[in-house]
């Protein structure tokens, strides 16, 4: 007897999309013929991390026969001291990602109802559906809206709340479209759902945002005891692959969320890593330099070239190519230089572009230049 086995798995694990990995390096190497490639693909901190995490992690590696502490006490306890919240508000996972996990199996399951909005982060859907509940995805702000186009429309948000909505997740800025939210609108948001709705806010790119309005949403846990903050050691701490994340959200809630965690999520070495890298505040504040840079190279870079890009403030820039922007993205890997083509989030004409250094930032453009050659925008 031969048995379907996808028809034996929950409705929610058989309805989801296999989420596309890149290519490894090597492997595109070898196809390709080049070599010295570029990753500006996955966001990932082209600096690396600060040398105390390597210090850390050198010192670290003399232990990984044990298990790690499951508590994660010297991470929370930095983490703590620097946000200025107790210590019992604090969440660790592998990875903010495995937060998310964590939030779906402590509040949702078939018949619950989360939101989120079109081209949200494609981990919430995952999320969601992994424990048979119900995503409802809230249409974007029109292209042609005159401020943050392609972001979250949080009037349509608010009006998908019913009976069975247990979690809005929103990620603030959103990737891949970079888009963000003011202060003064995501507070009149949070305050206007109920309180028995958690509401996730994803700042995944949280240290790269330099805008003045950018909320400091840390600052509204007491009044909003549903609201749920995720940040990563993943992107700005460079630390993506060894995997940290935390939420931040009300002692109540990090308790029932610590109650699905896992008891060893974070390994070893992440939480040594992770707390070295809050040592250096230097090194930070000169990859937000240098990203900062970055935008600006990237904006002019468009403007120059007639190119529709979405205003972001994270480490990353979506640019309209107005026109399927998968053979331009295999054009660039012949240059050597991967980007990341987004049809999986509906937008089959953007690429997404890591920013970078300087020197990064201009291998990359030229090798846009030469994809651009051979197919021009009209
Ligand atoms: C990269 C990213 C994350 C980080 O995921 P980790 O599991 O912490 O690596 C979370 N949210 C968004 C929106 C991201 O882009």
């Amino acid at each position: 007897m031969t048995i379907n086995y996808k028809s034996l798995a929950i409705n929610g694990v058989q309805n989801l999309q296999p989420y596309m990995p890149g290519k490894p390096i090597d492997e595109l190497e070898r196809e390709l013929g080049v070599s010295n490639t570029l990753k500006l693909a996955s966001n990932e901190n082209p600096m690396g991390p600060s040398p105390l995490v390597l210090e850390a992690l050198d010192k670290a590696k003399a232990s990984i026969q044990l298990y790690p502490d499951g508590n994660g006490f010297i991470l929370k306890q930095k983490l703590s001291n620097m946000l200025k919240v107790n210590q019992n508000q604090i969440t660790l996972g592998n990875g903010s990602n495995d937060v998310l996990d964590m939030i779906a199996r402590t509040f949702l399951c078939e018949g619950r109802e989360a939101i989120y909005s079109r081209y949200a982060f494609a981990v919430y859907p995952i999320s969601i559906q992994s424990v048979n509940a119900t995503g409802v995805v809230a249409e974007a702000l029109p292209v042609d809206h005159e401020t943050n186009p392609y972001g979250h429309d949080l009037t349509a948000m608010k009006d998908l709340i019913n009976d069975k909505t247990r979690v809005i997740f929103i990620a603030n800025p959103n990737n891949p479209t970079g888009t963000w939210l003011k202060s003064d609108e995501l507070h009149e948001f949070i305050s206007a759902v109920p309180k028995d709705i958690i509401v996730v806010v994803d700042e995944a790119y949280f240290e790269y945002v330099q805008e003045g309005e950018y909320p400091d949403t840390l600052q509204w846990l007491e009044e909003f005891p549903n609201l749920i903050v995720t940040r990563t050691f993943s992107k700005i701490y460079a630390l993506a692959g060894l995997r940290v994340g935390y939420a931040v959200c009300s002692a109540e809630i990090a308790d029932l969320l610590n109650r699905v965690r896992h008891p060893f999520n974070v390994n070893a070495m992440a939480i040594e890593a992770a707390t070295a890298a809050l040592n250096d505040q230097d090194h930070l504040e000169n990859c937000v330099d240098i990203n900062t840079k970055g935008i600006k190279f990237w904006r002019a870079a468009c403007q120059y070239r007639g190119l529709d890009y979405i205003p972001t403030v994270g480490n990353f820039i979506t640019i309209d190519m107005e026109q399927n922007a998968v053979p331009l993205y295999e054009a660039m890997l012949k240059e050597a230089v991967i980007v990341r083509p987004i049809p999986n989030y509906g937008l089959p004409n953007h690429l997404r572009i890591t920013i970078s250094t300087a020197e990064e930032n201009q291998r990359c453009l030229d090798a846009l230049d030469v994809a651009l050659e051979q197919y021009p925008i009209d």
